[in-house]
């Protein structure tokens, strides 16, 4: 069981589930003594509105979670959103309520091709100059695992997940880094972290350089278990870099409801002991990791210190009214079941 103070900075809400979806972070939550959970937009099964809506009463009803409401596309392309629409003024209305932060998923090759235009169109560059002017936190989930790209080495599970990238339709993997790349040159102070590494553990030192160049830079240890073996594979040059680093890198999970809670507690425990302890942990290859004995300070950097940072050492409050007026203004982007599910709560919380 956890001993560390830990707040887990990426998890999910991804579906309304049968089970009352208030409670299903709690036990986790206690069983291994979490400070804080940071739940992050996901529109994969519904829309970014209905995510948020989600959100939005989930930290209502568990005030110590930090949230991390996603834009919703009103129209594709990018550029065609209404005035009263548009990015910035979704992250006006999301800011005001009580998020936390943004999540943007529109890095990941599916989502970059629905939106149409580029990650520096510049629709999405005011919304990153607003952000950064206000130091508001940014989560980015940016491209996919290269072999994604490759028929060959794409693994069975992407495969079944619809996450491959070989029909030509698709920007390449170095498209989407170097777009990425773009906005931190136009945008140097944003605060933002990229998920999952950035996908670059093959290539680290991409990651060094964006390091030294951004001060405001980080990324996040969710797996992608293919991170975890890089690590093995070249553990003294990464066991340098964390140790260099241990204020870039934030702990998270991905932990996902409903997910596989087996699997995210097997993980929760490979991650935390790699990070936390000098101990050997059976890994994502099944080969044995060891843990990075990393000094106590620069644990806390990476378990809870660097995100604390970021958003603030509280979550901060729900405004019920501007949720209300939220709620209502986006509420053509809701199915007839999310209203179904929304409407009894706002009547009982709202
Ligand atoms: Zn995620």
């Amino acid at each position: 069981m956890n001993t560390r103070k830990i707040i887990d900075s990426h998890m999910h809400i991804s579906k309304w589930g049968e089970m009352d979806f208030i409670s299903c972070f709690d036990g986790y939550i206690k069983n291994e003594k979490l400070q804080a959970i940071n739940i992050c937009a996901i529109p994969l099964r519904q829309t970014n509105v209905c995510n948020n809506i989600v959100l939005g009463f989930y930290k209502l009803l568990r005030p110590n979670t930090y949230i991390h409401g996603g834009i919703e596309l009103i129209k594709i392309p990018i550029d065609n959103m209404p005035a009263d629409m548009d990015a910035v003024t979704q992250y006006r209305e999301l800011m005001e309520i009580g998020f936390d932060g943004i999540k943007m998923l529109e890095g990941k090759p599916t989502e970059h091709k629905r939106i149409g235009k580029n990650l520096n169109h510049p629709s999405l560059n005011s919304l990153y100059k607003e952000m950064e002017k206000d130091g508001t936190h940014l989560i980015m989930h940016v491209n996919d695992p290269d072999e994604f790209w490759d028929v060959e080495r794409a693994p069975d599970w992407a495969v079944k997940a619809g996450w491959t990238y070989t029909d030509g339709t698709y920007a390449p993997y170095e498209e989407i880094q170097r777009q990425t790349i773009k906005i931190l040159q136009e945008h140097p102070s944003l605060s933002v972290t990229i998920a999952h590494l950035f996908f670059c553990s093959k290539e680290p030192k991409i990651l060094e350089e964006l390091f030294e160049q951004y001060p405001n830079f980080c990324v996040d240890l969710t797996p992608g278990g293919e991170m975890y073996v890089e690590f093995e594979k070249n553990y003294s040059y990464y066991k340098e870099f964390f140790n260099k680093y241990s204020q870039r890198l934030i702990f998270g999970t991905d932990r996902s409801y409903m997910g596989d809670e087996k699997y995210a507690d097997w993980l929760f425990n490979v991650v935390t002991t790699f990070l936390g302890t000098d101990k050997p942990v059976k890994s994502f290859d099944n080969k044995t990791l060891m843990g990075l004995g990393l000094s106590s300070d620069k644990v806390d950097d990476i378990f809870f210190a660097n995100f604390e940072n970021r958003v603030g050492k509280e979550p901060k409050p729900i405004n019920k009214e501007k949720f209300k007026a939220y709620i209502e203004k986006y509420s053509f982007a809701l199915t007839k079941e999310d209203l179904e599910r929304i409407n009894p709560l706002v009547e009982k919380y709202l």
